[in-house]
Order: C-alpha cells, then sequence, then structure tokens
C-alpha cells in the first residue's frame, strides 16, 4: 500500500467501545498507523454512556469479555454473573491501559462528515473539533444501539425539574430519595431502571405504552472459586459461543416442540424460569421463535408466571404482552421487576389508554390526569442499527450518500463494506452476525475479518476495495431470505427498525437489519470469502 504517507493515517476508527478498542489493538500491532476517535468524553462506548441505575449485562459477564489475550483472561475478576456499568467501564479502561491503547485514541472528536476522494483514493474526515483528517481506510465501530431517541412528545423542552434519557444519566451522582419520579419506557432498559430505582424513590410513575415480555436474570455474586473455575473453563466457553446461534453458552432445546407432551414442555419451562441469563430465551424450543401456536403456548405459560407475580389481576393484565409472542421482540432480563408494583408508591399508567398528551413544567398530562414530578426519566430507546450511521454525512463514489442508499433500509455485503463506499468497513456494520449475537463475541470475529482484509490488501499491494453490486444484492436477499421463517418479522421492535420518534421508521415497514441466520453460518460464510481470496470485492 505505497500511497499511506499522502494521508494523514492508514485507518481511522470511529468508536471507542467493545470493537473500537479491540480493532486499533489489531491494526497497530500490525504496525499500521491507525487512531480512534469518539465523542465522547473518554472510552468505553455504551459502557460509558449508559449508567442509570440497574445497568448491567444480561449476557453472562465472562462470555462478555474479550477472548485474544490468556493473559487478560487470567487476570480479570468478574464480581458478578451480570456485570454492572461501573464494573463493565473498569474493564474496557483495564484493557486500553494494559495493551496501552489510550495513546491512540482521541475524545470529544466527533465525526461530522466523510467524504470519499477518489482522486486521492482516501476518507477526507471533518471532525467535530474543526479538524479535516484524511485516511486510507476509514472503519465504524458505532455502536448498535448508540443513536438514543426522545419521545416526540409535545412539550418535553419545557419541564422545569430533571429529566434525561437513559443514556444520558448524568455522570454525578443522582439522589432518587423522596422524590417524584417518571420513567417513561418499558423496554429493556426501562426494566432494569424501574426495578433498580423502585426502592429508593418517593414515588413512581412508570408511563407504559406497550408492555414487553420479561423473566427473571438470576444475577449473583461470582466468588474467587467459582471464577478459578470459569478459568479453567474459558477454552470450552468460549468454543460453545462460537457453535451456538446466539454466541452464548445456551444451546437450543434439540427436542421437538410437538415430538414432546405439554406436560414435558412444561417441566422444560419450568427450570428454564429458574435458570440465570437468557435461558429461558435461547434454551427453548426452537419452534418458539418459528411457529405461532407453540410461541403462543409457552406465551399463556409466562403470562401465568406474571399473574403470580403481581397482586392486582388489573395490573398483572397491563403487564401482559398481548400484541406479540413471548421472544419476538429481545427479552428484556429483570430481577423483581412485576414486584416494583405491588409497592404502595408505585403506579402503572397505561398510556396507550390514556395517552400522554403533553410534557408540562411540572409534570406530564394524560388524557385523563396531570401528574406532578421532580424527575422524568426517558428509556424511550434507540434509533438502532443504522441511526449512528444516519447521523453522519457519508458521502461515497460519486457523490452518493449512505443515508440515501439505506433510506428504506441497509444493503451491505456481510454488514462489513458497502458497494459505492470503497475502504469503508464496519466490524459490527448492520446485517452482520454481531448485530444479532451476544456483541462481543460477534465484534471480536467482525474486528478480525477486517483486520484481515486490510492485511490482504497490504500483502497484495491493493490500495482500494470496493464492493460489487452483485455481491451485496446477493447478501441483502440471503439476509431477507433468513427472516421468512421467523416471527420477530411482525413485531415493532428494533430488529425490525422500528421507532414510532424517527420519520419513515413509525409503522409496520420491515428494515433487514440484522442476520438470523446464526452467528456460526455467518462466519463460516465471511471465513469461506476471505479464503477465497475476498469474492464479492474488487481490488485496485
Ligand atoms: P426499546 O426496547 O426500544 O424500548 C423503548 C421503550 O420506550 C418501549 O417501551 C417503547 O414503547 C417506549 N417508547 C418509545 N417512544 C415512546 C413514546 N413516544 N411514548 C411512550 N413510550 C415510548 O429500548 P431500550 O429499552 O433502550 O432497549 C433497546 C435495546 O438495548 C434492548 O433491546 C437491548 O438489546 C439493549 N439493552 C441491553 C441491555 C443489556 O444488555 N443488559 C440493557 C438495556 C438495553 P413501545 O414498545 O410501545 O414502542
Amino acid at each position: 500500500m505505497g500511497t499511506t504517507t499522502a494521508v494523514d493515517y492508514d485507518v481511522v476508527i470511529i468508536g471507542a467501545g467493545v470493537a473500537g478498542i479491540y480493532q486499533v489493538k489489531r491494526l497497530t500491532d500490525l504496525g499500521m498507523r491507525a487512531v480512534v476517535l469518539d465523542s465522547a468524553g473518554d472510552l468505553g462506548g455504551t459502557w460509558y454512556w449508559n449508567r442509570y441505575p440497574g445497568c448491567r449485562f444480561d449476557s453472562e459477564s465472562y462470555t462478555y469479555g474479550y477472548s485474544f489475550s490468556k493473559e487478560l483472561l487470567d487476570e480479570w475478576h468478574w464480581v458478578e454473573r451480570y456485570s454492572p456499568q461501573p464494573e463493565n467501564l473498569k474493564y474496557l479502561n483495564h484493557v486500553a491501559d494494559k495493551f496501552d491503547l489510550r495513546k491512540h485514541m482521541q475524545f470529544n472528536a466527533r465525526l461530522d462528515h466523510a467524504t470519499w476522494d477518489d482522486a486521492a483514493g482516501a476518507w477526507q474526515l471533518e471532525v467535530s473539533d474543526g479538524r479535516t483528517i484524511t485516511s486510507q481506510f476509514l472503519i465504524l465501530a458505532l455502536g448498535l444501539l448508540s443513536a438514543p431517541t426522545m419521545p416526540r412528545i409535545p412539550g418535553v423542552e419545557d419541564f422545569k425539574g430533571q429529566s434525561w434519557h437513559t443514556f444520558f444519566w448524568p455522570h454525578e451522582p443522582v439522589d432518587l430519595a423522596g422524590k417524584r419520579v417518571a420513567v417513561v419506557g418499558t423496554g429493556a432498559t426501562g426494566i432494569q431502571c424501574i426495578a433498580a430505582i423502585a426502592p429508593e424513590v418517593g414515588t413512581l410513575h412508570v408511563f407504559q405504552r406497550r408492555p414487553n415480555w420479561s423473566s427473571p436474570l438470576h444475577n449473583g455474586p461470582i466468588s474467587a472459586e467459582e471464577m478459578d473455575e470459569i478459568r479453567s473453563r474459558y477454552d470450552e466457553i468460549f468454543e460453545t459461543c462460537a457453535r451456538t446461534p446466539g454466541g452464548f453458552e445456551h444451546e437450543p432445546d434439540r427436542r421437538g416442540f410437538y415430538e414432546v407432551t405439554p406436560e414435558e414442555r412444561i417441566e422444560l419451562w419450568e427450570q428454564l424460569y429458574q435458570q440465570p441469563g437468557f435461558a429461558i430465551w435461547l434454551r427453548n424450543f426452537r419452534e418458539i421463535f418459528t411457529d405461532e401456536a407453540a410461541n403462543a403456548e409457552f406465551s399463556a405459560w409466562v403470562a401465568d408466571r406474571i399473574r403470580e407475580r403481581v397482586e392486582d389481576p388489573v395490573i398483572a393484565e397491563k403487564l401482559i404482552p398481548k400484541d406479540h409472542g413471548f421472544g419476538v421482540q429481545r427479552v428484556p432480563m429483570e430481577t423483581n421487576y412485576f414486584e416494583v408494583y405491588n409497592q404502595p408508591n408505585v403506579r402503572l399508567v397505561d398510556i396507550s389508554e390514556t395517552p400522554i398528551e403533553r410534557v408540562t413544567e411540572t409534570g406530564v398530562q394524560t388524557s385523563a390526569e396531570h401528574f406532578e414530578f421532580d424527575v422524568i426519566v426517558y428509556a424511550t430507546g434507540f434509533d438502532a442499527i443504522t441511526g449512528a450511521f444516519d447521523r453522519v454525512d457519508i458521502t461515497g463514489v460519486g457523490g452518493q450518500s449512505l443515508r440515501d442508499k439505506w433510506a428504506d433500509g441497509p444493503e451491505t455485503f456481510l454488514g462489513m463494506a458497502v458497494n459505492g463506499f470503497p475502504n469503508l468497513l464496519m466490524p459490527s456494520g448492520p446485517q452482520s452476525g454481531s448485530a444479532s449475537t451476544n456483541f462481543p463475541r460477534g465484534i471480536e470475529k467482525g474486528v478480525e475479518w477486517v483486520t484481515g482484509l486490510i492485511s490482504y490488501m497490504k500483502e497484495h499491494d491493493h490500495e482500494r476495495f470496493d464492493v460489487d453490486r452483485d455481491a451485496e444484492v446477493d447478501w441483502a436477499e440471503h439476509v431477507k431470505a433468513m427472516y421468512a421463517t421467523m416471527l420477530m418479522r411482525k413485531a415493532k421492535s428494533w430488529f425490525t427498525g422500528y421507532n414510532s420518534n424517527v420519520d419513515g421508521h413509525e409503522e409496520g415497514k420491515v428494515r433487514y437489519l440484522v442476520y438470523n441466520g446464526g452467528a456460526p453460518k455467518f462466519f463460516r460464510r465471511a471465513e469461506r470469502i476471505a479464503e477465497s481470496g475476498y469474492h464479492g470485492l474488487t481490488f485496485d
């Protein structure tokens, strides 16, 4: 690669989260001039921003860490089975410091415009601090859930108390003791946050538009002895994660749903409800994801668990989803969430019945009532997967904008490259294996694939690659076909690009954002493509 001295960097990586940290390590290990830019004040990505109470993994901690360094695996003690945000941020800082990666990172530097300069064979990057940087490669490690969305409710700006989106939870301590608090939104974030703050607040009002299926996380400490045992099994753990569709230790029950009796099904479900993490979702019968009747039977069983836990039967019914079955949206994991509604100071406000009309200076006005608050928390989600890309002006060959190209949904090659956008790579982009798996497991492989491609180009003296349009169309069709059998294609969730607060994403139209064929299939395909000399890419 001969032109690299004419540009500022060989590679600019955007995003200092789990993907960006590992990506810069791999590239600088190869002697490349690489830098990471991040709009945040420090590294950590998701774990830098999301500081709301209750924020924690619902992947097993020891499956979330990087697998590339035995020394790192041996020295790190995950203190909880589902590690909380402060610990996760500490871990990522430890990794960056251990491998001396901070010197390659620049913070408070948001990428605003990225323009491919065909004559120079480089990306021109305009950064929020006023600089223009040139780089041969641009790697977008932007995160899948990093573009938070506020609700489009009139008056949000008028509120005179404290309010914020959970993503922007203040870095300084927040004292909620005795306060009148509202939470809007009951996704995975809202459910974690509500359960964590309920014991502390004066009063809590939960504004719920649609309930979510949720089941117990069963978190707990990991003792030194248990951690030793985990360390001795790391190879086996990562092998299992690499084999399972979701990248977890959880493997689906191989028996057919209809091959066993209803009693045997209940026996399995009773066990799974007591098991930690996503076992209830991912160790279940595979038909839960594809067969309406099987899903309905299981959902009815979970609904009864909710009825057992919530004292007021009217509230219990409001907490049971009626518009979608269990597991067709991303399942939030909870700790005493349903019991919160048995507290006398907690009230569920069903805004599907009495919609919020506006936020006022002092609280929230629904069609039925005005509520006064000290604090309003918006747990209203993200413009998922493509949102962070849409927030940057990315211009490829012939002035084509990525935002326009993806207006009706993304089209990519393996979720890692895009036709018309040369030398642009995404280790965990839309339609990639990382987007539908235990994120770090997919991210690590994505980073390695991206690194492999750049090394290959270096070895073969290639300056530039672009994706063949045919290869991109093939991938888009394959991704679409993988949705065909999944019940999740019918759900209003971020898996399909639904977000009522983003223009064009409000209703029904499915966007093929994630790869549903399972991580092993995805990465086998990616490896085969690499082995073929990157069939589907054209090099100059
Ligand atoms: P989400 O699942 O999209 O939930 C957003 C919530 O806000 C929904 O209940 C939604 O209601 C509600 N909402 C949105 N706009 C609203 C409006 N205008 N008025 C009233 N309600 C509104 O977002 P999230 O909870 O932040 O979770 C997103 C993803 O982040 C999760 O699925 C998960 O993958 C990830 N996450 C992971 C962890 C973890 O690993 N531990 C923790 C938290 C989140 P509707 O359902 O009616 O739209």
